[in-house]
């Protein structure tokens, strides 16, 4: 099912939020969790999740959707201070088809430079950890 609400408690997501997979933190508090996505598409890759069990858009309840984006706007702007990037891409998938590979809803937040290509979405090979908790303690001095 692409756009499924049948959350699924072993998702990955779910296992960094419980500490059972490692994950270079950026931020967390009572109510979400920000950490370097670990196959970044451009340096400073992030991502904001929930602490509340959502696979996305549609089954997130209202104030918790809320939190997420204006906690996400206060880490892109930590981003953005920490590296200068040209510009900020958010993006979000809701099912398969539209990109989804985890299936706990987040926002990615993407630094962009002129002229630099990205890699591909969700690909390739994983990211050096100690690289990342480097990129996350910059971004953590800027919030
Ligand atoms: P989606 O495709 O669902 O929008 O995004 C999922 C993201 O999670 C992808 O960008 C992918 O690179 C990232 N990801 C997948 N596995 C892991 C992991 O084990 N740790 C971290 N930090 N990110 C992951």
């Amino acid at each position: 099912m692409s756009l499924q609400t049948q959350y699924d408690p072993k998702n990955i997501f779910a296992k960094i939020l419980s500490g059972a997979i490692p994950s270079a933190r950026v931020y967390e508090d009572a109510r979400i969790l920000s950490f370097m996505d670990a196959f970044p598409q451009s340096k400073g890759h992030t991502l904001v999740i929930p602490k509340v069990q959502a696979c996305n858009l549609f089954d997130i309840p209202a104030d918790d959707l809320r939190n997420l984006i204006i906690r996400t706007q206060t880490i892109a702007r930590a981003v953005r201070d920490a590296l200068a990037p040209d510009g900020i891409r958010l993006m979000q998938f809701n099912g398969e088809p539209a990109g989804q590979t985890v299936f706990h809803i987040h926002f990615h937040i993407i630094p962009v430079w002129e002229g630099e290509n990205e890699r591909p979405h969700a690909a390739g090979k994983m990211a050096d950890m100690n690289e990342l908790k480097e990129i996350a303690a910059q971004i953590k001095a800027k919030l």
